[in-house]
């Protein structure tokens, strides 16, 4: 068989060309197998709790083993462990849309494996990444006050929460630049605001910059606002948090919410930070992508009045984990927050302000050369590309939400905004109640999934059991969705039938 020959009394150099270019090809041609075959495995991965570290050996090998053999452990027991996020009957959470392109820019860049800290430790990483986000903010049509070309300027963050953890700094730092004396005393007092629809991961964001969980004010949303975050709601919380002596901060609005794909009116909530100085971000990691379409670009109207913007590449922009872009309007407050300069990175290119140092921009030291997987999807598909791309999804969407809307047994529960549709099972029988309704919409999801030819997951919003359905793995085409709709209907038939016969 084809195994690369391991002398026991020689050592083979790890990154030996030959070996190289030979087994990078065993693992292109495994995965090219693996999507070929992916439809044939369950989408959720239906192991038990313990399948691997209950069965591998409790020690690393002695000796190297070859890489046809563990690509075939990886077939035989890894595979079984995997939840098939790229399979195109995965509807859960939020695609993660991985492409050739992004995979070859991975390869690239983990390739080159360089650590461009700063600008000198691999100028082309900064400076790649540098057009690419201006590429990206001139698609958004974001404003000119966020771009380099004036006072802002835009970074790739791994996740929506470092950029939360970074813009908070920034603001709370800010804020405490702007204050004389008693710092230690406000920093207790900072206030950040958001709904009880934005992501969980603004909470620990907060946490993790010293904001008291007492001190983040999550304010109700209600089903007939469509989940929209409420100016006037707004208002008064800060009022009441103005009269107890605290100090307001943080603002985040969400495009795209995680639960429903809500969108809060960014312009009018932006006009109430500005009046108390609070720092506005906008969340958009999901529906943000969308927002390259000119028919969606008017959910960002407003996004001028906004301290920063972020949305994840990897969520629905042919870009594989993690790739968050974060502007802010004004580069400053990040670098003033998060920079450090010591003696050994001192260096002419830096000292001459010429040129970005992103370590400044982000938690982290380190960062890999993410620009390189978006540079490449961008130049692979085009802007054609990409914007055919969310159409096709976008419209999939509303397909099945038709579908949905002519048979009486269901109720689309929220408008569909993007290509996520959220719906229900409605009891048609006087006698029944919401939580009836509660009950078989969850069955009827347990059922679906346990087929493990589908895979979904769910909300509850206003005590309502919703099923989400999230378009948008790359490989999902229309018969997938049609698939879909026979098997939601087939299973609501067998357990509508049984909650008539109790
Ligand atoms: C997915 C999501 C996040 C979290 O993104 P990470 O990159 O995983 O931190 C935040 N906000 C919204 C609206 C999301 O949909």
């Amino acid at each position: 068989m084809g195994s690369f020959p391991i002398a026991t009394t020689e050592f083979l150099n790890p990154l030996d060309h030959e070996q190289f270019r030979k087994q990078a090809h065993l693992v292109v041609d495994f995965l090219a197998d693996y999507y070929s075959n992916i439809e044939k495995y369950p989408v959720c991965s239906q192991v038990k709790p313990g399948f691997l570290t209950e069965t591998m050996p409790d020690s690393p090998p002695t000796q190297p083993q070859p890489i046809e053999t563990i690509l075939q452990e990886v077939q035989k027991n890894i595979i079984p462990g995997i939840t098939h996020w790229q399979s195109p009957n995965f509807f859960g959470y939020f695609p993660s849309s991985l492409s050739t392109a992004s995979f070859l820019g991975e390869m690239l860049l983990t390739g080159f494996d360089v650590v461009g800290f700063n600008w000198l430790a691999s100028p082309a990483a900064t400076e790649l990444e540098i057009v690419v986000m201006e590429w990206l903010l001139k698609l958004l049509q974001l404003p000119k006050s966020f771009s380099f070309s004036s006072d802002g300027g835009g970074v790739m963050h791994g996740t929506t929460c470092e950029s939360f953890v970074c813009t908070l700094v920034a603001a709370r730092e800010k804020k405490l630049s702007q204050i004389e004396n008693n710092k230690g005393e406000t920093l207790g007092k900072l206030v950040v605001y958001c709904s009880d629809q934005t992501h969980c991961s603004l909470q620990k964001a907060s946490q993790i910059v010293g904001i008291s969980p007492n001190n983040v004010r999550t304010i109700p949303t209600t089903k007939s606002m469509n989940f929209q975050l409420c100016p006037d709601a707004l208002l008064m919380a800060i009022g009441a948090d103005v009269r107890a002596g605290l100090v307001p901060l943080y603002l985040c609005l969400t495009v795209g919410t995680t639960q429903t794909t809500s969108a809060d009116p960014i312009g009018i909530l932006c006009e109430v930070a500005k009046q108390f100085n609070i720092w506005c971000h906008v969340d958009a990691a999901y529906a943000g992508n969308a927002c390259i379409l000119p028919e969606f670009r008017h959910f960002l109207d407003g996004i001028e009045g906004a301290n920063s913007f972020s949305f994840n590449a990897h969520k629905w922009l042919l870009t594989s984990l993690g790739c968050c872009c974060l502007w802010v309007k004004d580069r400053t407050d990040l670098t003033k927050s998060l920079s450090t300069d010591p003696e050994y990175l001192k260096n002419k290119a830096t000292d001459s302000k010429q040129v970005v140092d992103y370590k400044d921009w982000q938690i982290t030291l380190s960062r890999r050369f993410l620009s390189m997987k978006l540079w490449m999807v961008m130049k692979s598909y085009g802007v054609s590309g990409l914007r055919e791309f969310i159409r096709r999804h976008v419209k999939m969407a509303k397909h099945f939400e038709a579908l949905l809307s002519i048979d009486k047994r269901f109720e689309v529960v929220v408008p569909r905004n993007f290509a996520t549709v959220c719906f229900r099972v409605v009891l048609l029988s006087e006698s029944s109640d919401e939580e009836d309704g509660n009950r078989l919409t969850k069955r009827l999801l347990e059922s679906l999934n346990g087929t493990g030819k589908v895979y979904m997951t769910h909300a509850v919003v206003e005590n309502i059991y919703v099923i989400r359905v999230a378009i948008g793995a790359t490989l999902t085409e229309e018969k997938h969705v049609d698939m879909l709709w026979d098997m939601v209907q087939e299973h609501a038939n067998t357990l509508l039938a049984c909650s008539e016969l109790n």
